[in-house]
């Protein structure tokens, strides 16, 4: 069968009117390469969950994303990420969260998965592990921009004054997840973020809860989400897809579509990306916009943020 993979960089406000034809072009160039670091793992014959390893490290190291470098502050101006990696055949996985050090916080959620006997790993426990994991380091000033600085101190002065938020998340929040399906039929899901912009220091999202925010298991799908962590964690939105597909006999599109629906209906903007073995791939979202990217069942690659 055709591998296919998708990635998605963050759901929000995306408006076009937001926007400058520079900043969507640079978005759909970034989308555009970091699905092409995941699809070539593919086409070369690569297992899943090497794809969607190599897609998340892409996303990372695009500061663009909230994830890696470009990650958002914490309220005490720190950075606190979380990430998990999930294979669909064994349900074997890995997490991290609240880390700060290694470049690439996926690559310290699969050393968890491979080097441990445990799922996720946290504090000064999952620094400790971290440090003698052999991982690239960076010192935390190399994780925040410009534009992350300006929407902490943004958040922090409206919470200052009092005033009501502006109610757009795509400025706070930001995550970055890549599904796959390779030539044997196998899925994995991965997904890494710096989470929401003046969180409390030790919040942890949903990204790095198995069932939440990453799922995977080759009976049903590979799930990757973003948006309002809370609701995705309350709602066990990855699980949810599953437990629909697995009991329901809903299809992957009905499944996650109308769990995105009902996320939005209850107050969780956001939305996900999600892949069966049969190479289905669909990418719902309540919000606005979604920063996203596919492979089709010919290898082409498409991008897309705003809602057409
Ligand atoms: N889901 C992430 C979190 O709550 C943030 C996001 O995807 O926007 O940490």
């Amino acid at each position: 069968m055709t591998p296919v993979i998708a990635l998605h960089g963050g759901a929000g406000t995306i408006l076009p009117e937001r926007m400058t034809p520079e900043q969507e072009a640079a978005y759909h160039a970034a989308l555009r390469a970091c699905l092409k670091a995941g699809l070539d793992v593919l086409q070369q014959g690569g297992a899943a969950v090497d794809a969607v390893t190599a897609a998340v490290m892409a996303l990372e190291d695009e500061p663009l994303f909230n994830a890696g470098r470009g990650a958002v502050f914490t309220s005490d101006a720190t950075h606190e990420m979380d990430a998990a990696v999930m294979l669909g055949d064994t349900r074997a996985c890995g997490a991290v969260a609240g880390i700060c050090g290694p470049r690439h916080p996926i690559l310290a959620a699969r050393a968890v998965m491979e080097r441990t006997e445990h799922v996720l790993l946290t504090g000064a426990g999952a620094a400790t592990f971290l440090a003698g994991a052999d991982l690239e380091m960076m010192p935390p000033d190399w994780f925040g921009t410009p534009a992350r600085r300006a929407a902490l101190e943004a958040e922090l002065e409206r919470r200052r004054l009092n005033l009501p938020d502006d109610g757009d998340p795509a400025r706070k929040h930001g995550t970055v997840g890549a599904v796959a399906c390779d030539g044997e039929g196998h899925l994995a899901a991965a997904t890494s973020t710096g989470g929401m912009t003046a969180k409390l220091p030790g919040r942890v999202g949903d990204s790095p809860v198995i069932g939440a925010g990453t799922w995977a298991d080759d009976e049903t799908a590979a799930i990757s989400a973003t948006g309002h962590g809370e609701y995705f964690i309350r709602w066990a939105a990855g699980h949810e897809i599953d437990a629909r597909m697995r009991w329901a006999g809903q299809d992957l599109v009905r499944a996650a579509g109308d769990v995105v629906s009902e996320l939005g209906a209850r107050g969780g903007s956001g939305g996900l990306i999600a892949v069966d073995r049969q190479g289905n791939v669909t990418l719902p979202f309540n919000s606005p916009g979604m920063y996203r990217a596919w492979s089709d069942g010919e290898g082409r690659i498409h991008t897309r943020i705003f809602r057409d």
